[in-house]
């Protein structure tokens, strides 16, 4: 069975201040879940890409004698660690608890609580699933 669509999910957050006085509001992130079979695709992809960048640092003088190594021994580790990853945060919007303005979530790795800066402001944003 094969699935071009990728399964993702919106969810409601809360956005909470980290620094100063406290102060929450609601965002929406959407969480893009994986599949058995995408997450070894993904094992398998970026297990390969840290096996490229070994071989490319072999270019590099004196350097490859640590590079090639650790990045060709960390290639599996790589490749499990994306292979497990059952979602991943695509990204979300929201208002930022610091300055009201609109707040941008990034993409990033879960599980939540993701802590974000906001780029108006500066201020640290708590990011979680709202309770
Ligand atoms: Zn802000």
């Amino acid at each position: 069975m094969k699935e071009d669509t990728p399964e993702i999910h919106q969810f409601s957050v809360s956005l909470s201040t980290l620094d100063g006085p406290k102060n929450e509001t609601i965002g929406r992130v959407r969480i893009q879940y994986f599949s058995n079979h995408e997450r070894a695709i993904r094992g398998i992809k970026y297990g390969g890409l840290c096996l490229l960048l070994a071989a490319g640092f072999i270019l590099i003088p004196l350097l490859h004698f640590i590079l090639v190594p650790l990045t060709a021994l960390a290639s599996p580790f790589v490749g499990v660690l994306f292979s497990r990853q059952k979602s991943v945060l695509v990204g979300g919007i929201g208002d930022c608890p610091v300055c009201s303005k609109g707040f941008l979530i990034t993409k990033s790795i879960i599980p939540f609580p993701v802590t974000q800066t906001c780029k108006s402001c500066s201020g640290r944003v708590r990011v979680d699933f709202k309770v």
